[in-house]
């Protein structure tokens, strides 16, 4: 197989990356493919928009991890 190499900026964050590598092309990762298609679902497309969805997902990492943390399921 032939690796191809393009380098673009994801439309969601601007982030560098290879085109051909991403699983969630045209953006960087699948999180901002979700966040991208949430938006289009919700029609609420603006930047004020976007930086609260990330900071939703972040927190809902951060809070599963410590769920787990304080439940010992054995
Ligand atoms: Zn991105």
């Amino acid at each position: 197989m032939q690796r191809k190499n393009l380098i673009i900026n994801c439309p969601k964050c601007k982030t560098s990356f290879n085109f051909y590598t991403s699983q969630a092309r045209p953006f960087c990762s699948d999180r901002c493919k979700q966040v991208d298609l949430g938006q289009w679902l919700n029609e609420e497309y603006s930047v004020a928009t976007n930086e609260i969805v990330d900071f939703t997902l972040d927190s809902t990492i951060e809070s599963a991890e410590e769920s787990n943390g304080d439940f010992n399921w054995q």
